[in-house]
């Protein structure tokens, strides 16, 4: 069995000679949260958009829920569930009245699942409202009680979090791990800020000008974004030769300006300015430097990470 949910391969998508998308190979196990991260224009909604069959690719392939072809799709993306861009409802409709008008198109009986959807979402206080009135915030809600109404397998998510206010974004992400742990949905989410997608994604894949530029597990993620020592000293390759003999286990980097910096420290800072004092270097700068997972992405895309 295919242990992937979604799996592109070379999956293009050119608008005259642009390319929004070029050769995206993704890969969403069954079961976990993706978050996909990139700037604005990088191409997440166009991805998210071929996925969902709101668009057609230039080039490449789509797989779902192990299915692939015209027909294998179609039968795909009835279990998944889908919100790109802003979701648009009919503005005099209210929001019971859309969801009911939902659950018809998607051959959902009756309309017990429209009020279950509408609780879960913290939508059902507005029910009796028309669309038009709704912030985006509440429209946000809405669109992702509309996108489980069949009970999807497969969530697929366009920037969900923009509009909600601070304690939705926490509301919000604590549903999607609900939904995720407890219906067993993976879900896909897009945001151009990483930070939205910290403490829900536990992989992350990065876009950026079209192209997937990496796929990292968060944990993965976080070890490589965890603090980082730097030491200033003259001799510089005279501490390295030491360091590596002394501390096999640690990773570092020599930096322009006789600097060295230590990755994940595995000592304490007074460890490493004793090893060079042993030596007689003398140490003229030490500091502590914090990375966070947006100077990862801007790396990233530079082109600078260690791997
Ligand atoms: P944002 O975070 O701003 O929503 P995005 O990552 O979702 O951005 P896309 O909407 O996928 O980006 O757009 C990717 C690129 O493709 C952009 O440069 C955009 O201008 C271009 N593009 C998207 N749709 C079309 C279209 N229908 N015709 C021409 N160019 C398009």
């Amino acid at each position: 069995m295919n242990e992937y949910v979604i799996e592109t391969k070379g999956l293009t998508k050119s608008y005259g000679s642009f390319p929004a998308l070029d050769h995206v190979d993704l890969h969403v196990r069954k079961g976990c949260i993706y978050g996909l991260v990139g700037d604005n224009g990088a191409g997440k909604s166009t991805l998210l958009k071929l996925l969902a069959g709101q668009c057609f690719a230039t080039e490449g392939d789509i797989f779902l829920l192990g299915q692939q072809g015209e027909k294998g799709l179609l039968q795909a993306r009835k279990h998944t569930g889908c919100m790109i861009e802003r979701p648009a409802f009919f503005p005099n409709m209210t929001v019971e009245q859309t969801l009911n008008y939902y659950c018809i198109q998607k051959g959902v009986p009756g309309t017990k699942k429209a009020e279950e959807m509408m609780q879960l979402t913290g939508i059902a206080e507005k029910k009796r409202c028309r669309c038009q009135t709704l912030s985006l915030g509440q429209r946000q809600r809405l669109g992702l009680a509309a996108a489980l109404l069949g009970e999807p397998r497969l969530l697929m998510l366009d920037e969900p979090i923009n509009g909600l206010d601070p304690s939705g974004i926490l509301e919000f992400r604590s549903l999607l791990r609900r939904l995720n742990a407890e219906r067993n949905i993976t879900i896909l989410l897009s945001s151009h800020i990483l930070s939205e997608l910290q403490q829900v994604a536990d992989i992350y894949g990065f876009l950026s000008s079209g192209s997937l530029i990496e796929e990292i597990t968060a944990k993965r993620l976080a070890e490589k974004c965890s603090d980082c020592i730097e030491i200033t000293l003259p001799d510089i390759e005279k501490y390295a030769a030491v360091f590596e003999k002394t501390f096999p286990d640690d990773s570092y980097k020599i930096l322009p300006e006789n600097k060295i910096r230590i990755m994940n420290p595995k000592h304490t800072a007074q460890t490493y300015s004793k090893l060079a004092l042993d030596q007689q270097i003398y140490i003229t700068g030490m500091q502590t430097v914090k990375s966070s997972l947006e100077d990862y992405y801007m790396k990233l895309k530079e082109g600078g990470m260690d791997r």
